[in-house]
């Protein structure tokens, strides 16, 4: 019987009703599965963060289970270009060992790369991390949350000493007095936390939204900013000037528990409003009027998104709000905080636990020695034998098939050919590879070009945990077994590391219960130090927050309320300057191209473009619009356009809409195929976080038939 589960009717003891989470975003929304009449239905379920909410995206995630297109056998292709057909799993991870095999034995350990995602659980995260390491002794292993949360966890690690999306819990938003919203909009991508937000308004609390385009968030705001897109750093500058210049810089904290606002004061003092407004287009009134909101409440949270984040100089912006909020004397008091937004649904947990290029479990350094050495006992092999950190995920892809670069990739969890920046390049990259291979439940545009495609369980099939924005650790809990001739990820890499003879303890590598007692101790002591987390735990409460070192000892809602886990116990200002986007606009690309999310559809939308009632409420892609652009080139609401920059195009129905600046032009990222968004993006990578500028490039715009 699975834990958390039960039966809700007489069939035996197969469990017919579950309390988990949604399988999408990083709000983790508590729902209930249940088994009715066959089919299974989702009920929103009382929990801290949703409170009984879910968006559609949670109420429709069973649809998926038994869906038609559901793979629930191995595929395997002959030749290049030949037809995917199926095989037993035995021909399947067979054929995997021999092309691991001969492509190490040809290339070296680093030629087989490993590709992650911010979706799979903590278990499996960790799994995969120890997998790339001991199993195949790659350094190259990396995962698709770099494209999500590496900017702000990055600028948290230099400030704080910690990368923990909010150091406080959710329900601190609805006790502040102003909240500042950057790059966000939580009423498309997760609906439920505004609740929050309208709790926070009701009790008189400001809302400003700093966003390029009128989104659904920004509609609520009693203040929106609309800068051009990739001027936020400078918009942040100029905030922190006015609360210098105002006096509203709190000394006491500020001397008690920083270090290094004086560079940060040099930095800014050049950054008048009106510098600010040249730059940007948002009025000096409304910069004053933010920084006046920010600097005299008593409770006051800022919080960025991707639309800040996805930059190339990401960190930098987010060091910006981090250095105003530190300013202010927010980060450690209850109701006041600076916090990130993470996207996916275990974007958190899933960069914690070993799967980005140069970590190791409990957000240890693989760089050093102590970390190496202790993660190393707790695997059972010589700590000489880990191999060094890797490079970050653009990188790692741009280098696949190369002659410096891998020749073997296994993906899990991921579709880089729909959610890579100047996707057609990796397309090609991937193509060039000697052996690709895919774990996923669907055939996605990555699984579509693989050599072997294994059938996966989904979030309903198999236990595990999660940690959600909050840094919060919940159990996911099955419904039901997984159909036949499917595995789960677990048990895909626990048969693979028994067919590579690797060493290294590996018994009950295939139970989640297992592999989470053993992210214990491989935790333990680190940053991210889930130790004192047990699954008993986490049942008898709503969640356990890291770090949490002793069973009996207690969790932490709240960081920073004394010290800050950094050498001194003090923040870190980092002095930080505007620059220009990677690629500005000329005139043969004239205006900015950004990308984001539709309320019905996420990510690359490999599940949620095959959930009917989504698919009715979001079809296809479109290009954003203003109405006076519209009029310039002659583009009717509806009409095909394309859309170019100096690296691909996409081409997608016109949809016009005042929302958006007239120098601007939004698509979202969900679709694959002509209508792929990121065909255009920048491969400019931010150089701390490897973070590529999703949010902004220069294109032109085209009516279909025009060139
Ligand atoms: S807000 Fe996120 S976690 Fe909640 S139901 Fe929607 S997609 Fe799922």
């Amino acid at each position: 019987m699975t834990d958390g589960a039960r039966s809700a009717t007489a069939q035996g003891d197969t469990p017919r009703e579950a309390a988990t989470h949604c399988p999408y975003c990083a709000l983790q929304c508590g729902m209930t599965l249940r088994v009715e009449n066959g089919r299974t239905a989702v009920t929103a379920r009382q929990f801290p963060t949703n409170r009984g909410g879910l968006c559609q995206k949670g109420w429709t995630a069973a649809d998926l289970l038994d869906h038609p297109e559901r793979l629930t056998t191995p595929l395997v292709r002959d030749r290049p270009g030949g037809e995917l057909r199926p095989a037993s799993w035995d021909e399947a991870l067979d054929r995997i060992v021999t092309g691991v095999r001969a492509v190490q034995t040809g290339h070296g350990r680093d030629a087989v790369a490993v590709f992650g995602g911010g979706g799979l659980t903590n278990e499996k995260a960790y799994a995969l991390g120890r997998f790339a390491r001991v199993a195949l002794r790659t350094r190259h292993i990396d995962y698709n949350g770099r494209f999500c949360m590496s900017s702000a966890a990055a600028a948290g690690m230099r400030a704080f000493g910690v990368d923990r999306g909010l150091p406080f819990p959710l329900a601190d938003l609805g006790r502040a007095d102003t909240l500042l919203l950057v790059g966000a909009n939580p009423a498309e991508t997760m609906p439920p936390l505004m609740r929050w937000v309208t709790e926070q308004r009701q009790r008189g609390g400001k809302l400003i939204v700093v966003d390029p385009r009128v989104t659904a968030t920004a509609r609520q705001a009693d203040l929106h900013l609309q800068p051009l897109p990739g001027t936020d750093l400078a918009v942040a500058s100029a905030l922190l000037h006015v609360a210098v210049t105002e006096g509203w810089v709190d000394k006491a904290y500020v001397d008690a528990r920083t270090t290094g606002f004086e560079a940060v004061r040099r930095s800014v003092a050049g950054w008048w409003p009106a510098r600010a407004e040249a730059l940007s287009g948002v009025p000096v009134a409304d910069l004053e009027a933010t920084a006046r909101a920010l600097g005299t409440a008593e409770r006051a949270i800022i919080l960025t998104a991707r639309g800040a984040e996805q930059h190339a100089k990401g960190v930098d912006t987010v060091s910006g709000f981090v250095n105003l909020a530190l300013a202010l004397g927010l980060p450690g008091r209850p109701g006041s905080g600076y916090g990130c937004l993470t996207g996916q649904g275990n974007g958190q947990g899933g960069r914690e636990h070993g799967q980005k290029a140069d970590q190791l479990p409990g957000y240890r350094r693989i760089d050093d020695p102590a970390a190496r050495a202790h993660v190393a006992r707790v695997w059972g092999v010589p700590a000489e034998d880990l191999p060094g950190p890797g490079v970050p995920a653009y990188q790692l892809l741009d280098s696949l098939g190369t002659d410096e670069g891998p020749k073997a990739l296994l993906v899990f969890g991921s579709n880089p050919v729909v959610s890579a920046p100047r996707a057609a390049r990796i397309e090609g990259r991937l193509r060039d590879l000697d052996l690709l291979v895919v774990a996923d439940f669907l055939l996605s545009e990555t699984a579509a070009l693989a050599d072997v495609v294994l059938p996966t369980a989904q979030w309903a099939e198999e236990d595990g945990t999660m940690t959600n924005l909050e840094g919060r650790v919940l159990r996911r809990r099955a419904l039901r077994e997984p159909p036949a001739g499917v595995r789960t990820d677990l048990a895909i890499l626990a048969d693979l590391t028994h067919r590579l003879s690797a060493r290294g303890r590996t018994a009950d590598a295939a139970d989640p219960r297992a592999v989470f007692e053993e992210l214990r101790r491989a935790s333990a002591g680190g940053t991210a130090d889930y130790a004192g987390v047990t699954w008993a735990r986490i049942d008898e409460s709503d969640g356990v927050f890291w770090p949490c070192p002793d069973t009996d000892g207690p969790d932490t809602p709240r960081l920073f309320a004394d010290r800050f886990p950094t050498p001194d116990g003090r923040a870190r200002f980092h002095a930080v300057e505007h620059r220009p986007a990677a690629e500005e606009v000329c005139a043969a690309y004239p205006l900015h191209f950004t990308t984001g999310r539709v309320l019905a559809q996420y990510q690359s939308g490999t599940q949620t473009r095959r959930v009917p009632a989504l698919r009715r409420a979001a079809p296809e892609a479109f290009v954003e619009l203003h109405p006076d652009l519209a009029e310039r080139l002659g583009v009717a609401d509806g009409e095909p356009v394309r859309v170019v920059s100096r690296r691909g195009e996409m081409v997608a129905p016109a949809r016009l809409s005042p929302a958006i600046r007239p120098d601007t032009v939004f698509a979202p990222f969900h679709w694959g195929g002509a209508a792929r968004a990121n065909s255009v993006t920048n491969d400019a990578v931010d150089p701390v976080s490897g973070m590529p500028e999703f949010k902004i490039c220069a294109v032109r715009v085209e009516r279909v038939g025009e060139s």
